[in-house]
């Protein structure tokens, strides 16, 4: 899914203008990371990604389509195929691993099957097979406040891999890790990029890691664009 960004704008109410005359394309696949200070507009755009926040100005196309123009149905197909994780996981830390995965299925669910926590055999067979897949096999009974955070992130990979995403957006995935495991997670989206072709679009402010495993990296400050290229070429430009 070909990601467009037309000269989005957003003001909020007391007149901070986070973004202005933001403009990108993003292919299908690529791994884009978005850099820059505190304040600079970072969780804004990936919220008007997200479909949490409406641009007050520009348009958001997928594959060539107006978000804001298509019907509910199609508009409903854009946000499933979007998957998102957090800087603090947003799991439930009560639940299991497999039941937060499983969480995944809920819009696609009628209301008592939901609310019953029936999900069937295959969506379960599926959401074991998440979770093998990002090394969290053997906690798939455990609670998630039993785990580590860097497992927590990985629940959140699985519980956004049921979606059978083409995006994957993630907001400073490993900002509440440790170095190291902030890196394996990085890793594994990496991965994911490669065996799946997902796009990841990633925010950080770890630039060492974005130029390590981007292939462009998308610099804002105060809600403009100053940057937009390849590792090498902002290696170049520092
Ligand atoms: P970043 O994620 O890069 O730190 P943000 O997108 O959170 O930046 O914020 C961009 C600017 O918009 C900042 O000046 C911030 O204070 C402001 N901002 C963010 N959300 C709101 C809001 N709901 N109301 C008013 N101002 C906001
Ligand atoms: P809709 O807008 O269609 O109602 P949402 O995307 O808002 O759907 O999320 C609905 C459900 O999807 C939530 O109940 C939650 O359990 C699950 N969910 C939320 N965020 C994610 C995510 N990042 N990855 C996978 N599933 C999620």
């Amino acid at each position: 899914m070909e990601i467009v960004l037309q000269n989005i704008g957003k003001q909020f109410k007391n007149g901070t203008r986070a973004l202005d005359h933001v403009t990108f394309t993003i292919p299908q696949g690529e791994f884009v990371s978005v850099i820059g200070p505190s304040g600079a507009g970072k969780t804004t755009l990936f919220r008007i990604l997200n479909g949490m926040e409406t641009p007050g100005d520009g348009a958001v196309l997928f594959d060539g389509s107006d978000i804001s123009s298509m019907s509910g149905t199609a508009r409903k197909n854009v946000k499933r195929s979007i998957g998102t994780i957090y800087q603090d996981f947003c799991l439930v830390e009560n639940s299991t691993c497999l039941a937060n995965v499983l969480t995944a299925c809920l819009p696609d669910m009628g209301f008592f099957p939901a609310v019953f926590g029936v999900y069937g055999k295959e969506r379960r067979a599926e959401a074991l097979k998440f979770l093998d897949r990002v090394g969290l096999s053997e906690k798939s009974e455990e609670p998630v406040k039993n785990l580590s955070g860097g497992q927590k992130q990985r629940a959140a990979i699985a519980r956004a891999l049921m979606r059978h995403p083409k995006v994957l957006l993630a907001d400073e995935p490993a900002a509440s890790l440790d170095p190291v495991t902030g890196r394996q997670i990085l890793t594994l989206l990496k991965e994911i990029q490669k065996k799946d072709g997902v796009t990841i679009l990633m925010n950080s402010h770890n630039l060492e890691f974005s130029q390590e495993l981007s292939d462009r990296i998308i610099g804002l400050k105060d809600g403009n664009v100053v940057f937009d290229g390849t590792p090498s070429e902002m290696n170049e430009e520092i």
